[in-house]
């Protein structure tokens, strides 16, 4: 499946939705700055906001990220097996001990075990087990392999295609915004302009590197990666038994195939709009837009409900799809199947095959050293597949009612603040105005789990084959996704698993979402003191709050349709506004190469969440603040104002190490900002930072022409 959905993420790790399985899940576009311990003799360790680890011989006003994040960076460096490594890095690791113990505790093949246990227990023993599946070798392959030499037209090509969305993830995962599923993505998506139903999508699809600008940029450093890419498809073949020349040949149609549909596809900017993609179809009007594929048969095979219309998400993309399909021989086709099989497969066969996999996917286009340990990958991939199961477990442990309530009160006080925000809004008219305030009410926060747990009895999940459990929870995902189509909109669905490290709103459903395992230090510290937690986990819900209200967000009104609720004259102020952040945002980016700059089109959404965001926090600080008797510029314990430890505790919780390769990959495919931007352009955007700090107008940290929106 696969959607244009419009869930803005916070990217902390990008992990989207377990989007770590391999450092970079080969079936996945999402990469995975992944991160957390080298290795499992390293102790899990949180690592909690110290105002004292600033690097007091530089100067704030200079350059803030260094001077809060220098000392920090110069004693983490990337483990080997690493490509991003944070503050939050920590966390991830000691999030994956606490599910590793759960599941080792789950695994002993005991008669005593619920149901649930055998489950993650026997998927947790299936994927630890390397010489099972060592000795099975290609086996598990076979019969998928078998099934594309058996193709006997064309037409046969569609049912592959929904058989490939049964049996591999990648097809799509909740809150990607590309589907990396062959050819094309299918999924259950809520209606633009009906909110409340659920209709089909069909997406543009069919690459297996991140996006389309891989395949058809043309400098050096991209033409490197694109021959490397090309030497790997050839091992791949080799390794499933094809020979060197024949691999050699096989490799070239897949490149032409894949370029070809690269050069069909919608860029990432222009997806970003909701009304590029909101196109409505019939089902006549989609067989005659591709006739080569089989709708009907399709239809059928992944039991799609009837749907009032169709979401085509670029038409354009269709129609040079059914040219391809007419230009070139079954054959072709079925080369390129075969490796959707060998690609999406890769990370649950053999050593060898995981490790070609490892070495183009992690390592020439991540940057990783070496790969993570075996643990961590399982882990990764239990928490994709029965996440609901494990993150149980995970929120008894680590989630306490405490943290909860404290969190809510944080997200109410930085509502609070928002609403003063819009009252006080000089560019905004009254109409308006009362528009955003019925939105922002409207908000639903979702704080630590979902309300109710996902029922995992139909996956049948066995110890003897790792591949077979994959497909079994592939399968029943893209089941109960496909199965909303035609039916009301369940508001309660979460995306993200509990134990993950990062948060989102949802502009359709009108929810922010905050899974436990982003509520841990260093974002949010039961132990610390407001100023801490809301410079670090306050601005991140004031950035998930303000993605309401972004140039993607504003367009959705309260209840989640796509519905203008701006006046003119107001929307031309507020685009006047992201223009000054998407030109300030396209900057250069030393840390992915000379020459590479980032896009302030694609990351406007997530650039200007930030400069809101921070705001918001700091506003909802002061109130608290003041409700103790205290103001910001009072000082604390350890001599540090709270203004002051708000700004140190926001930028230690984005301190990061970023391998040149991932840099480069975060600035083509991703909407956020490298760390150093979300840090130095934020706050030198804020008067606020400079009266903190007594920075001096000229200084780096004091930008002449500041933007501001929200
Ligand atoms: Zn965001």
């Amino acid at each position: 499946m696969s959607t244009t959905r419009f869930i803005v993420v916070l990217a902390l790790s990008l992990t989207t939705c377990a989007t770590f399985a391999q450092v970079f899940p080969a079936q996945s576009v999402r990469p995975t700055y992944a991160t957390g311990g080298a290795d499992q003799t390293n102790v899990p360790k949180l690592e909690h906001f110290d105002a004292n680890l600033v690097d007091k011989a530089l100067d704030p006003c200079d350059d803030f990220y260094k001077y809060s994040c220098s000392k920090w960076m110069t004693a983490n460096p990337i483990p080997a097996d690493q490509v991003y490594w944070s503050t939050g890095s920590g966390l991830e690791l000691w999030n994956e001990g606490v599910l590793r113990d759960t599941l080792e505790a789950a695994s002993k093949n005991e008669a005593s075990r619920s149901a649930v246990q055998q489950k993650i227990g026997d998927y947790w023993a299936a994927c630890m087990d390397e010489s099972g599946i060592e000795a099975a070798g290609l086996k598990p392959l076979q019969s998928e392999l078998a099934r594309v030499a058996a193709l006997k037209s064309k037409k046969d090509i569609t049912l592959e295609i929904a058989h490939l969305q049964h049996t591999f993830p990648g097809a799509w995962q909740p809150g990607d915004n590309e589907s990396s599923s062959a050819l094309f993505g299918f999924t259950g998506q809520q209606d633009y302009d009906n909110a409340s139903m659920v209709v089909a999508q069909i997406d543009q699809a069919g690459l297996s590197l991140p996006n389309r600008d891989y395949y058809l940029n043309t400098d050096d450093k991209s033409k490197e990666i694109l021959t490397k890419y090309r030497a790997h498809l050839q091992k791949m073949f080799v390794l499933v038994g094809e020979s060197e020349s024949q691999g050699a040949g096989d490799a070239g149609t897949v490149i032409e195939l894949e370029t070809a549909l690269a050069k069909a596809q919608m860029d990432n900017v222009k997806r970003r709009d909701p009304k590029n993609v909101n196109n409505k179809m019939s089902l006549a009007q989609i067989r005659t837009l591709a006739p080569s594929i089989d709708w009907d048969g399709y239809l059928k095979a992944v039991r799609a409900p009837a749907s009032d219309h169709y979401i085509v998400t670029s038409p354009d993309f269709f129609r040079a799809e059914e040219k391809l399909l007419n230009d070139h021989p079954l054959e072709h086709w079925q080369t390129y199947l075969r490796w959707q099989v060998i690609h999406r497969a890769a990370p649950y066969l053999t050593k060898a095959i995981v490790d070609e996999n490892f070495d183009f996917f992690a390592h020439t286009l991540a940057g990783a050293e070496k790969q993570r340990p075996r643990w961590r990958r399982c882990v990764a991939a239990a928490d994709r597949d029965l996440g609901d199961a494990l993150g149980q477990a995970y929120v008894d442990r680590a989630f306490s009612p405490e943290s909860k309530a404290r969190t809510i009160e944080m997200v109410h006080s930085i509502e609070a603040a928002l609403n003063s925000d819009i009252q006080s809004l000089s560019w905004m008219s009254a109409a308006t105005k009362e528009q955003a305030n019925v939105k922002l009410k409207q908000i639903e926060d979702k704080i630590g789990y979902p309300s109710r747990w996902r029922d995992y009895s139909t996956v049948k999940i066995a110890r003897d084959s790792y591949l077979n459990n994959v497909a079994q929870a592939t399968s029943f995902e893209f089941e109960r996704w496909v199965a909303k189509i035609g039916k009301p909109v369940d508001r309660a669905e979460w995306t993200m698993t509990p134990p993950t490290i990062n948060a989102y709103y949802d502009p359709q459903l009108n929810t922010i979402n905050f899974p436990a395992g982003i509520l841990q230090p260093p974002y949010f510290d039961s132990a610390k003191d407001d100023a801490v937690n809301f410079g670090a986990i306050g601005m991140i819900i004031g950035h998930e709050i303000i993605h309401g209200f972004d140039d993607q967000g504003r367009k959705f009104d309260a209840k989640g349709n796509l519905r203008d609720w701006w006046t003119a004259d107001d929307a031309k102020q507020y685009d006047e506004r992201g223009k000054c952040i998407s030109n300030e945002y396209t900057q250069p980016v030393p840390d992915a190469g000379e020459g590479v700059k980032q896009n302030g089109l694609l990351t406007q959404g997530e650039d200007t969440a930030d400069n809101g965001g921070i705001r918001l926090a700091l506003a909802a600080l002061e109130a608290s603040l003041k409700k103790q008797g205290k103001s910001l510029d009072d000082k604390g314990d350890d001599g540090w104002t709270y203004r002051q430890r708000f700004f140190l505790s926001n930028a230690y919780s984005w301190c990061a190490n970023v391998r040149p390769q991932i840099a480069r990959l975060i600035v083509t495919t991703d909407p956020h900002s490298m760390p150093v931007f979300r840090i130095n352009n934020v706050i030198s955007n804020m008067s606020e930072f400079g009266q903190a700090f007594n920075c001096k107008a000229g200084q780096k940290m004091v930008r002449a022409n500041a933007c501001r929106v929200w």
